[in-house]
């Protein structure tokens, strides 16, 4: 094993999206890459958005996916606990060891406090007053009291948190792995806080603690953080020395229809955002996932690592061995990234199909017998695994797709067939259910043979007569080839759709 030690650091406040997934797999992809280790630490610390049941979601969806961890609150390290609220007592002392050595500060404000401060402040030209280094002398916190002051109301245990104390006026700048050189002027960036008054660290202190503690090498997460990186570079400095820090690589965003792609787009546009279903239980509000819907992990990976990142050639069907060989932090592109449905399932399509019977059959059995479908013949249901998983974008088509086989289809798309249906084809499909009960070898050769010379003794183009006899197996205007059909069903089942569908005509 080498040293490179990446991590993912979710919040389990809920499910989770195709963004998240994305950055497991970029992690996981490097830390193989370079035979280092893939960390998942639980990043729990704001308590008010605890919700039950969403941490072994997140195991269960990285399962499913195939990119398991190597080390987590399920199977531990030497760095533990990976658990940020079981590690609470590790921050307290680098929060005071940032305020002794003058890069922090206690305030003691209450809410009522710092709503005023918002209002007071407020002008035209700042019309969202922050608590930073304009304010912060204005406000009841150890820089602006008296020491004994602090002390005593320290000592009386008065809620207070710890602020960082952002400098005046320092340019602070760091090389992402994405964006290359990036620079932020620290007289903009409010004090943020970094212990609260519950005695939790907030993220930034947690996640630049846990990183050094945990050795991180390399963090990767989503460019919504980007903001927040003056404040971790400055905790790098204060606390663990520059040279510490990890290198940095901020994923795009990954955009939908309209913007940022968000939850509320899948149940707008029809599509899942999650990786597996998730049932909110706070309000029982359901997000749809990529599993249920009938994606392969396969294609659904590989569908996430091209979203952003290419690796210069025409390919786009990669298997995780591959991408562990391809793929580069420097090919990934710093624009968002536009996730399209119908792509998606385009590479489910293609996953689907380089299958093996054996495989697909694991994969749709599960859905069959959610439509109450019961298997069995087992070589002929190998022969229709084989004959309609070319025709299935999502796994959960197979039921539409090939529920025929199992059951007379319970409706026939008369419609279909209506406007040309005339007493010549009727005789000829009675003629043919005569003809068909003298097969002694039924297969798909005599079925169409002697339907084609049927067809040429009536004088009527095979053509014609091709629909009907579809509807009449299918239901539909779909499947596989009709002969195929035939023979997969058996005789007797061919020649009594036939009737049957005669009378509905
Ligand atoms: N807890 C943060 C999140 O849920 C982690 C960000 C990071 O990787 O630093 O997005």
């Amino acid at each position: 094993m080498s040293n490179v030690r990446v991590r993912f650091a979710p919040s389990p406040t809920g499910g989770l999206h195709l963004g998240g997934v994305r950055t497991v797999l970029y992690n996981y992809l490097f830390a193989r890459q370079h035979a280092g280790t893939f960390v998942l630490r639980i990043e729990d610390t704001d308590q008010t958005r605890f919700v039950e049941g969403a941490e072994q979601y997140i195991f269960d969806c990285l399962k499913w996916c195939g990119l398991e961890p190597d080390e987590s609150i399920q199977k531990p390290g030497e760095y533990g606990p990976y658990r940020q609220s079981e590690r609470k007592e590790i921050y307290r002392k680098y929060a005071e060891e940032l305020v002794a050595k003058g890069y922090a500060y206690y305030a003691f404000d209450t809410p009522e406090e710092l709503e005023k401060m918002r209002v007071d402040f407020k002008t035209e030209s700042n019309p969202s007053p922050q608590y930073d280094n304009k304010i912060r002398l204005k406000m009841k916190n150890s820089l602006t009291l008296p020491k004994n002051e602090t002390e005593s109301l320290l000592s009386m245990g008065t809620r207070h948190v710890i602020r960082i104390k952002m400098p005046e006026q320092e340019n602070i700048s760091f090389t992402d792995m994405i964006h290359g050189d990036v620079s932020f002027d620290s007289s903009v960036v409010d004090d943020k806080v970094l212990l609260k008054a519950d005695g939790m660290p907030t993220y930034h202190l947690a996640v630049v603690v846990d990183d050094a503690l945990m050795k991180i090498t390399h963090a990767f997460r989503g460019e919504e953080w980007l903001s927040s990186a003056p404040v971790h570079i400055l905790l790098w400095k204060y606390l663990f020395g520059l040279d510490k820090m990890p290198q940095w690589a901020h994923l795009p965003l990954i955009m939908g229809p309209s913007g940022k792609l968000s939850k509320r787009d899948g149940a707008k546009y029809g599509f899942p955002v999650f990786a597996m279903n998730w049932t909110d239980p706070r309000n029982n509000e359901f997000t749809e996932g990529f599993k249920e819907k009938g994606f392969l992990p396969e294609a659904f990976i590989n569908m996430l690592a091209v979203l952003g990142w290419n690796d210069g050639t025409e390919q786009e069907i990669y298997t995780l061995d591959e991408m562990i060989k391809k793929f580069s932090m420097d090919r990934v592109h710093k624009a968002g990234a536009k996730f399209d449905y119908e792509k998606a399932k385009w590479f489910n399509h293609e996953w689907i199909k380089k299958l093996d019977v054996k495989n697909y059959k694991l994969k749709v059995e599960e859905n069959l017998t959610a439509a109450g479908i019961t298997i069995n013949d087992d070589a002929q249901f190998e022969k229709i695994l084989e004959l309609v998983k070319d025709r299935c974008t999502l796994l959960t088509d197979f039921v539409q797709q090939a529920s025929f086989f199992f059951s007379t289809p319970a409706q026939l798309d008369v419609d279909a067939v209506k406007a040309k249906w005339n007493d010549e084809k009727k005789n000829f499909f009675i003629a043919y259910t005569e003809k068909l009960q003298f097969i002694s070898n039924w297969s798909l050769i005599t079925v169409e043979t002697v339907f084609k010379e049927l067809a040429a003794e009536k004088n009527i183009k095979p053509g014609e007569l091709q629909l009907p006899l579809r509807i009449m197996l299918v239901g539909g205007k779909f499947g596989p080839p009709v002969f195929q059909i035939a023979e997969l069903i058996g005789k007797d089942e061919t020649i009594q759709r036939i009737e049957n569908a005669i009378k509905k005509f």
